[in-house]
């Protein structure tokens, strides 16, 4: 067996394992060994990739193994001072920026393999054209994605006047760009058809920064799976440039597993689908309902919540971004076992986006070793609340905003959303008044049965243990 042959046989291999892994990624407690196996199998794609490249390299090997040693250490060092740095609450921007490398990466790869193939291979130029079209829409697509995920950008929507004619308008042109781009390469031996490329490349940019930009905060879960997806198209059209098996494959992956996650996100916010793929469907809601505070609210301290529990039969806890922020998945995790412990019965509701990432929430919560089975959906216990004696919303704020079912005018309107308010009591626990990241005042703050529980969730949680353990004769 050859040296290719066998790098060949170890990429279906690769590829196999990253089948397995991804079956073993749906599932809590099996995420563990499907992470092992996605690493082994790029691992060894890694390995097969670097014989591939010194066999078939035009260089020396000596060249080809510095130049291949040079980039392992510039993506190891950047990759490991990232991964060791990040905070919980960046995994979002941080991955919007890695998506943005996939798509700038077709796109080089689409103008190299351009310039060095053959210009008349039709088959060729369309998946260079395609690729770097794809590769362009991910890059700044996944920019914006970062800046409004990590606050840099305002996520209230892009409204310019006739969007959808403009985003409809790039497509066509770049349609069109395509048939001289295909003309232009099959008749002459030059770089001509790069004028097309280039002009379809910039229209490209604008409309990838354009999509995302007109996609207003709240509907932004849909926006991150939909790049993840664009993501593993840039990547299969990368590897039909380089004649690259595992890439096409992993691309493919990656972009129908992000296809799928996109529909569920759009079922889930009660969002259509393909208005998602077309950019900007929530813009048509006016911003009237994000205005300041609405009314009255009533405040509790943490002993009185304590007290509340302590009297419960049934609690709810919905998880939201700020219990994230706060890092308050471990108190909660001791708060539960506590009142589980005293015959409370105790669940989680969690709306599927809830926090910065889909599956934020339930991460967090196994992180912190919170049984699964109390972990519910939020159709699951929604129709529960009415017999609930308490719900703590822990830095939840958008998903339990009743104006979503209320307010055909706000932001949120149409998305299902955990009906807290329908509880015996319910205690929100955050900083302020402020609104959650879709920008939207939250009446359910200002009904009778809530009550405001403010300042830093962990510490507050933290104290209502305290609280619990004290009026249980447990001590301090
Ligand atoms: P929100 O962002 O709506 O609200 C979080 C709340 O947490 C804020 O109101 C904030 O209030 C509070 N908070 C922040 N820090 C703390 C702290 N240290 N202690 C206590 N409270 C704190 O979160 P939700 O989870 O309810 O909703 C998620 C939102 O994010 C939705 O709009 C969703 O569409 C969007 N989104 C979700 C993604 C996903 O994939 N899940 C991806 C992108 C966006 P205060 O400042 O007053 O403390």
């Amino acid at each position: 067996m050859t040296l290719v042959s066998l790098a060949q046989a170890t990429y279906v291999v690769a590829a196999v394992l990253f089948i397995l892994s991804l079956a073993g990624l749906a599932k809590e407690d099996t995420a563990k060994r499907g992470n092992i196996l996605g690493m082994i199998g790029m691992g060894l794609a890694l390995a097969a990739t670097v014989v591939l490249a010194l066999e078939q390299s035009e260089r020396s090997v000596l060249v080809t193994a510095l130049l291949i040693a040079g980039v392992f250490l510039i993506g190891i060092t950047v990759g490991m001072w990232r991964a060791r740095t990040v905070e919980m609450t960046q995994m979002p921007e941080l991955i919007a920026m890695l998506h943005s490398f996939v798509g700038l990466a077709a796109v080089l790869v689409g103008f190299n393999s351009y310039l060095e193939a053959d210009h008349a291979d039709a088959v060729h130029q369309v998946e260079v054209f395609l690729g770097v079209f794809i590769g362009a829409i991910t890059f700044t697509g996944s920019i914006v994605a970062y800046l409004k995920l990590s606050a840099k950008m305002k996520s209230s929507p892009l409204t310019l006047p006739g969007r959808n004619l403009l985003n409809m308008g790039a497509v066509v042109v770049s349609l069109g760009l395509m048939g001289w781009f295909l003309t232009t390469g099959a008749f002459a031996d030059d770089s001509a058809g790069l004028i097309p490329l280039i002009i379809m490349t910039i229209i490209a940019l604008v409309l990838g920064f354009h999509l995302v930009a007109a996609i207003g905060g709240g509907d932004m879960p849909v926006v991150v799976s939909m790049l993840n997806s664009y993501s593993g198209w840039a990547a299969a059209a990368a590897g039909l440039m380089l004649e690259n098996d595992l890439l096409i494959v992993t691309g493919a992956l990656v972009g129908s597993s992000g296809a799928i996650l996109s529909y569920i996100m759009c079922k889930a916010m009660n969002r259509a689908f393909l208005s998602v793929i077309l950019g900007g469907f929530g813009a048509t809601a006016t911003a009237a309902s994000s205005a300041g505070p609405q009314g009255d609210h009533r405040e509790v301290k943490s002993p009185e919540a304590a007290e509340l529990l302590a009297g419960a039969r049934s609690v709810v806890i919905v998880p939201g971004y700020g219990m994230a922020v706060a890092k308050a998945q471990y108190p909660v995790a001791e708060l539960v076992e506590n009142l589980r412990s005293h015959g409370v019965e105790v669940r989680f509701g969690v709306h599927p986006v809830a926090g910065r990432l889909p599956g934020h929430m339930n991460v967090l919560l196994a992180e912190a070793k919170v049984p699964y089975d109390i972990v519910l959906e939020m159709d699951e216990i929604n129709d529960d609340f009415p017999e609930t004696d308490v719900v703590l919303v822990i830095g939840a704020n958008d998903v339990v905003n009743p104006s979503a079912m209320e307010d055909p005018g706000s932001p949120l309107a149409g998305m299902p959303v955990l009906e807290v308010w329908n509880a015996k009591q319910c205690i929100v626990f955050k900083r302020s008044m402020a609104t959650g990241y879709a920008g939207v005042q939250n009446p359910l703050f200002f009904r009778e049965n809530t009550a405001m529980l403010f300042g830093d969730a962990k510490a507050q949680v933290e104290e209502i243990v305290t609280s619990l353990r004290t009026q249980q004769g447990v001590g301090a």
